[in-house]
């Protein structure tokens, strides 16, 4: 590698980080950009749900860094970050374990000229007692899968109860009606009913699945127009999810969920999805961070440290025209990636950037709320009105975000060939994953 070329080093191959380190590796290459990721393997965030109700295999949706590096001209690192060391320019990583704590790769040290923050963020539990032990948080692959097996193992039991427990259910509860809880609830719904085809005949998922979403505002999708709220939580509610508004969880237990008024909710399985935070070890860098440990960047994506950038849901960036800072979403990671293009650009030509602020351009919100059904509002892009979705189309606006954030990493005829071979292999397989 050429020890004196300007290295770009992006710490976060998510739905930000990796639209930034395909782009830039196409055009300066492995010896200027460098990615750094905790895991071997990349997934677009937003699935999770899918992975955690079976209905997404990760084995097959999962795109190897490794891959990605060789095909998009970037160098990949694999390898947790735990410090920085700013004076020196040095990222300190934590060794890699394989299964068996076998150190795979050693602690390293990495030189950066510029550093892009892109490292996510994780469910925030606000403390609450119980929260951490017994719910599981979609923040991860290794999460995701960890929810689907006890499901698998919960409607097993749940199966073999029903015949001795008259009336039994089994119970879900999901904390949080953001759009996280609300595409899980109604992805859950059909896993369920699909996974009773599948040796599971004596459950009837309609009548012994109880699946409870609560949410501490007055209504679902909170951040979202009304109408939007009201058709999700008519949806959800024809399916038969029970869905609870303005309810504040106060504890978690293993079989039950808690309010702050002492109302019991029974729940076998627990999501929590009421909030994020960015990881803690953020706010010990010596940046400006806020108090949910996001790093304070400023118009053009720049933090306390010129040297220092920051993308994505664990950054506060400033919303121009807006009052409040962006929303952690995908939209938005993925615009900021195309925002720091041309500031990377600039940085490895050793020019200083161009003055320029990040300007959020909100195409509209789009839920998923099962296989075929969707509801969404598009804004206008000239008009500057926002239109109401809803249905297959909805859905299929929805699927066509995950197409696109491919279309960014890999280019029109891998996606192509991948989303033709998606296709193919879903005939092939089981509806939901079952081992
Ligand atoms: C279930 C679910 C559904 C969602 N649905 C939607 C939706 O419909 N629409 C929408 O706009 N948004 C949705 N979101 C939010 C969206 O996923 C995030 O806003 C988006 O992924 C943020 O992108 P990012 O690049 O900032 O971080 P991420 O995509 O989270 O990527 C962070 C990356 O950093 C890596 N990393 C973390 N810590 C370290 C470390 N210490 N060292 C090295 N690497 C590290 C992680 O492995 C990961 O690859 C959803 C989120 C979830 C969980």
């Amino acid at each position: 590698m050429d020890e004196q070329a300007h290295k770009v080093v992006i710490v976060g191959g998510g739905a930000g980080g990796l639209e930034l380190a395909a782009k830039l590796g196409r055009k300066y290459g492995p010896a200027h950009v460098l990615l750094v990721d905790k895991d071997g393997g990349h997934i677009w965030k937003p699935s999770l749900h899918e992975v955690a109700a079976g209905t997404l295999d990760i084995h097959r949706e999962g795109l190897s860094y490794f891959m990605l590096a060789k095909d998009c001209g970037f160098t990949f690192i694999y390898g947790e970050l735990e410090a920085v060391d700013r004076q020196a320019r040095l990222l300190k990583l934590k060794p890699v374990l394989s299964d068996s704590q076998d150190e795979v790769f050693p602690a390293r040290s990495i030189a950066y000229d510029t550093l892009v923050m892109a490292v996510g963020s994780k469910s925030n539990f606000f403390g609450t007692p119980g929260a951490a032990e017994f719910a599981i948080a979609l923040d991860s692959t290794a999460e995701a899968e960890r929810f689907r097996l006890r499901l698998l193992h919960q409607l097993v039991l749940a199966s073999r109860r029903k015949a001795a427990e008259p009336g039994y259910k089994l119970n879900i509860g999901i904390v949080g009606g953001g759009a996280t809880g609300v595409e899980l609830a109604a992805e859950l719904l059909e896993a369920c009913a699909d996974a009773s085809f599948y040796g599971l005949n004596d459950l009837d998922p309609a009548a012994d699945i109880r699946i409870t979403l609560l949410e501490g505002s007055p209504r679902i999708l909170s951040a979202l127009p009304e109408k939007l709220s009201t058709a999700a939580q008519k949806l959800l509610e024809s399916r038969g999810v029970v869905v609870k508004t303005s309810v504040r969880v106060a504890s978690v237990a293993a079989d039950e969920l808690t309010d702050s008024e002492g109302n019991r909710y029974p729940a076998d399985l627990c999501v929590w999805a009421a909030g994020i935070e960015a990881p803690a070890w953020l706010s010990g860098l010596g940046l400006e961070f806020n108090r949910n440990n996001q790093l304070v960047v400023d118009g053009s994506l720049r933090s306390t440290d010129p040297s220092i950038y920051a993308l994505g849901d664990c950054a506060q960036a400033p919303w121009i025209g807006e009052d409040r800072p962006l929303p952690a979403r995908a939209q938005v990671a993925h615009q900021q990636a195309s925002f720091l293009l041309d500031t990377m650009h600039e940085r490895i030509m050793g020019r200083q950037p161009r003055d320029r602020q990040f300007q959020f351009r909100d195409y509209g919100s789009l839920v998923s709320v099962g296989h075929s059904r969707g509801v969404g509002n598009l804004m206008g892009v000239l008009s500057g009105k926002s239109w109401f979705v809803e249905g297959l189309l909805a859905r299929l606006m929805y699927m066509s975000l995950h197409l696109m954030h491919h279309l960014a990493v890999l280019g029109p005829v891998r996606t192509g060939t991948l989303a033709i071979g998606r296709l193919f292999m879903k005939r092939a397989a089981p509806r939901v994953k079952l081992h």
